[in-house]
């Protein structure tokens, strides 16, 4: 009868850690991907497809079910390196929104946009949020 010793052996917290694929070089071309790079482990990056410019994070994904022009499309708590068009109102599936188009601030591409206002109650969770088309950002390093 085998032991049941090495089935109810801890694992190794420190083989845990070297999890993932994080030896690229690319993630070393600037300096933010290291500054992030704690105990949390590395941040994983989408950058302008265009460009490469680092635009959003992985982590302030709040949906991935929102539609852009050419399709899908993710909700970011934030933006990086983007640069705002003027604001207007658009009518959206889910109604009237004042919205902002997001440039990136590299190449100028148009990357999706911000809710700056929402006039649905329902809808006011998006504001000051960003839209970005899945077309348009590109996993940088994971
Ligand atoms: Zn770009």
């Amino acid at each position: 009868m085998p032991s049941l010793a090495s089935e109810l052996r801890r694992p190794n917290p420190s083989l845990g850690r070297r999890k993932g694929r994080s030896r690229s070089p690319v993630a070393r071309r600037d300096g933010w991907a290291a500054a992030m790079e704690g105990s949390v482990g590395l941040p994983r990056v989408y950058s302008c497809s265009n460009c490469g410019n680092h635009v959003c994070l992985h982590d302030d994904i709040i949906s991935k079910s929102f539609h852009g022009t050419h399709g899908r499309a993710f909700l970011f708590s934030h933006g990086r390196n983007i640069v705002m068009g003027p604001k207007q109102d658009r009518l959206l599936m889910t109604g009237i929104h004042t919205v902002a188009d997001a440039y990136c601030r590299d190449c100028g591409e148009v990357l999706g946009w911000r809710y700056e206002r929402a006039y649905e109650e329902t809808q006011r969770y998006k504001e000051g949020k960003f839209v970005f088309e899945k077309i348009k950002i590109v996993k940088e390093n994971w």
